[in-house]
């Protein structure tokens, strides 16, 4: 095997535009409470090698909504902790039955080498720095309950971009819809080169330059895990960087201010605007039940 199966979803940057469209309609389509048992008889395995909760219980809720049947295999406690390949595993999963496999690791391109290898679809649920797909797509829909058109809205990235496959993804999805977008954040964070890896992206390491006019705020954790002996100065990032509810008044009136989770509450944000009425955290993870269920109807052929 060479080419993933159809319908695996690895990533956004080389998703075409037309099946990102078609995605997006679909998932506004699906219902989780009255939705048709598209995938009944399907098995779908989920492969965490890395911590997860919004996004493995969403694609577990999504799946049994559609009448697949799912298992959840964790890195721990499984044959992965006594050295098993990524290979040997994705072999394993196949030859009970499997039909697909989400998949959540710590290193880029973990699951696209799974999916060269195997001739089930693969979806991509986070790899390492790189992508987050299904993230991106439950963001968009999120915006789209919110705004007209993505066209011609401007979205800014606050926070630890670097090390955040969800901006990477959303990146790719919402310059490609027309949104312009800015990055805001410290260099250790947010270093110069990442205004450059995409045409219509902006950097400023001014919040109150990021925020101003602004319709979309995206804030992200700093992603301590994936610091690697970085050192960041906390004190100084929530004196720069924290979004509070002064600091959210320089954005549009409507503005929404979004955030893929786990939120760190004083940190990259004051409680305040966690549970404000512009927040649409909760709604970006309620989304996330939808958009999975067309991810995959998707990939196992059934949309
Ligand atoms: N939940 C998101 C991810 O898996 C963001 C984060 O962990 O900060 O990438």
């Amino acid at each position: 095997m060479t080419t993933p199966a159809r319908g695996s979803l690895l990533g956004i940057e080389h998703l075409e535009t037309k099946e990102i469209l078609r995605l997006l309609q679909l998932a506004r389509r699906m219902n989780p409470q009255k939705a048709r048992p598209l995938l009944r008889g399907k098995r779908i395995v989920l492969l965490f090698y890395e911590a997860s909760t919004r996004t493995r219980t969403s694609f577990e809720f999504a799946a049994k909504a559609l009448g697949a049947t799912t298992t959840l295999v964790l890195s721990s406690g499984s044959s992965i902790e006594k050295g098993e390949s990524i290979i040997d595993t994705g072999n394993t999963l196949r030859a009970v039955g499997a039909d697909c496999i989400v998949m959540r690791h710590p290193a880029a391109g973990a699951p696209h080498f799974m999916a060269k290898h195997l001739d089930i679809p693969i979806v991509n649920a986070g790899d390492g720095m790189h992508e987050h797909p299904s993230q991106a797509l439950l963001d968009a829909v999120t915006i789209l309950k919110h705004k007209k058109s993505l066209k011609g809205l401007q979205a800014t990235i606050i926070g630890d971009i670097f090390h955040s496959r969800v901006a990477r993804s959303a990146c790719h999805l919402l310059t490609r819809m027309g949104v312009k977008m800015t990055l805001c954040g410290p260099p250790e964070l947010v270093p110069d080169v990442a205004a450059t890896l995409m045409p219509g992206l902006r950097l400023t390491r001014h919040i109150e330059e990021a925020l101003r006019g602004t319709d979309v705020i995206m804030l992200l954790r700093v992603q301590s895990e994936r610091l690697a002996g970085l050192k960041i100065q906390l004190q100084d990032y929530i004196a720069r960087y924290q979004m509070t509810a002064a600091r959210l008044k320089l954005a549009k009136r409507d503005a929404i201010v979004m955030h893929p989770g786990p939120i760190i509450r004083g940190l990259e944000l004051t409680a305040e605007v966690a549970d404000c009425p512009q927040s649409v955290i909760v709604d970006e993870v309620r989304n996330g039940v939808p958009t999975r269920m067309a991810i995959l109807a998707r990939a196992l052929g059934r949309a």
